[in-house]
């Protein structure tokens, strides 16, 4: 029989198993894509946040544990177990080295992302280059991989998961969490580790918090976190953890595609300019705060207006001063018929444009401090950055909602034990509501996935190991 069963192919799947193939465990590994696809939404990252006390290869000064659990207490309003928190944190500060064992290569932090050469170790070829990595490591340490392996259900007997049920490839594409779906093969293991991301993927259930808005979100990772495992691990009994009605969720390119659209689709010249709604209408401060601190509102902020479309629109002020988009954007000479390309009423839109522009205070423009350039007897205000719209071209970004992750998942101790079972352990994005209760601060993701998963595998595999020792 097998010792650890990982269900799941993105990093903190992958994590899990290179631990437990480490501490001699005979593993495998379900995924539910086909090979080319593998790898879930991690592919798409580009950064770990890691605590260090000094300059550590590719990150500067210091970002010491206290600053790190006070940038989390700050995002999740407390929202957060601080005892696994600060676990992960302290872990954090050595795991790279490990990664790098690995294959994983790590470069200086890019240009264009603000203020994160501190804190953040930046992937060189990015999370797809990561992925491949812990793949190319898994195989030569004999760990069994099977790929469009999509886990249809769990077997369980009092507090254990004794098998898990594959069904067929085309069931990763199925939303019908709580149905009966045929099966095709049933794996049993001593230990199991789930690592199988949130339901991001699946419009359906985003319906249940969002209404039919949902059906205008486009979904930024992969199309294979559908949560039938996360589904069938709560009706098992685990305790739940995270608001099941929230999501993180970004302003993107409304023509990015449904699924994986990765980084290369979000707008970020919000700040630099308005954004209106289809009636040609800001509703809005676009320069609250700094954009890395903002961002995140705007897929909600967006999902809100009608049709979940609005547009960003700058003019020629805001041209090279943030990281262009992979679509380029609708351009005019002037503002009626940059509107006209928009399909936005000429006249609202014009209204919108005059009035914003009459409210703008001068003064120092400066994108790299929250400069003095505001609006005044405007609702909503525009606090900082604002200039006046008026030198063409210019340019309009259409936005939609682009869903990152879920927040809902399961509890788990600081064994990545998860709550009322024996031998079942989760990792990654499906428990990662034990430390990141709401909001985001960037680089977490990784973070979360790396230790729970390397915790998850030591554990399931020591489990194993007693398991066979008592049988
Ligand atoms: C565009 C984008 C950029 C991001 N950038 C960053 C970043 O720079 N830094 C950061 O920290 N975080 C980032 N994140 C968040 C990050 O992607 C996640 O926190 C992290 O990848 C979660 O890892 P995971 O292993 O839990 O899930 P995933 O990597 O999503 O892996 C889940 C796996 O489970 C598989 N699966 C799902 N259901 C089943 C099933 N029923 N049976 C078998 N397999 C199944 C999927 O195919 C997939 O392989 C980003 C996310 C997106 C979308």
């Amino acid at each position: 029989m097998l010792d650890v069963l990982v269900i799941g192919g993105g990093n903190a799947a992958l994590c899990a198993a290179l631990v437990a193939a480490e501490a001699g465990a005979k593993v495998m590994l379900l995924e539910s894509s086909a090979r080319e696809e593998r790898g879930g939404n991690s592919i798409h990252t580009r950064n770990i946040r890691c605590m260090h006390d000094e300059p550590q290869d590719v990150l500067t000064e210091a970002y010491p544990e206290d600053e790190y659990f006070e940038d989390l207490l700050r995002v999740t309003k407390g929202i957060t177990n601080e005892a696994l928190a600060r676990m992960v944190i302290r872990q954090s500060s050595n795991c790279r080295s490990w990664m790098r064992h690995h294959g994983v290569r790590f470069q200086p932090s890019l240009g264009g992302t603000l203020h994160l050469s501190r804190t953040n170790a930046f992937f060189l070829g990015g999370g797809k280059a990561l992925v491949n990595a812990y793949y190319r490591s898994a195989e030569r340490l004999g760990i069994q991989i099977r790929y469009q392996s999509p886990v249809v259900g769990l077997e369980c007997k009092g507090k254990r998961i004794v098998a898990a049920l594959i069904g067929e490839p085309g069931a990763a594409d199925r939303d019908d969490v709580s149905a009966d779906w045929p099966v095709r093969e049933r794996i049993e293991a001593k230990s199991i580790v789930i690592a199988s991301g949130g339901f991001e993927s699946n419009i359906p259930w985003l319906t249940e918090a969002w209404g039919e808005a949902a059906a205008n979100f486009r979904i930024r990772g992969c199309r294979f976190n559908r949560g039938r495992v996360l589904r069938q691990l709560i009706d098992a009994g685990a305790q739940a953890i995270g608001d099941p009605t929230q999501c993180h969720a970004v302003a993107i390119d409304a023509r990015a595609p449904l699924y994986d659209g990765g980084i290369v689709t979000r707008v970020d010249c919000v700040s630099l300019g308005i954004v209106v709604n289809t009636a040609g209408e800001r509703f809005y401060d676009e320069g609250e705060d700094f954009w890395p601190k903002r961002y995140a509102i705007w897929g909600r902020l967006v999902a809100k207006q009608a049709g979940q479309l609005a547009w960003s629109v700058i003019d020629s002020q805001a041209h090279g001063r943030f990281m262009p988009p992979v679509f380029p954007g609708e351009e005019a000479q002037s503002l009626p018929e940059l509107a006209r390309k928009m399909n936005v009423p000429v006249e609202p839109f014009m209204k919108t444009v005059e009035n914003y522009n009459a409210a703008v205070v001068p003064g120092h423009f400066d994108h790299a401090v929250l400069d003095d350039c505001h609006t005044q007897g405007l609702t909503p205000a525009k606090t900082h950055w604002a200039l006046r719209l008026e030198k063409p071209p210019y340019r309009a970004y259409p936005l939609r909602p682009g869903i990152t992750f879920t927040y809902l998942g399961v509890k788990v101790d600081e064994d990545a034990k998860v709550l009322g079972f024996d031998n079942v352990y989760a990792a990654g994005e499906i428990m990662a509501g034990n430390v990141l209760g709401q909001g985001y601060v960037a680089g977490i993701g990784m973070t979360i996935g790396t230790i729970f998963g390397r915790i998850a595998g030591e554990q399931a595999a020591s489990h194993a190991s007693r398991d066979h020792a008592s049988s």
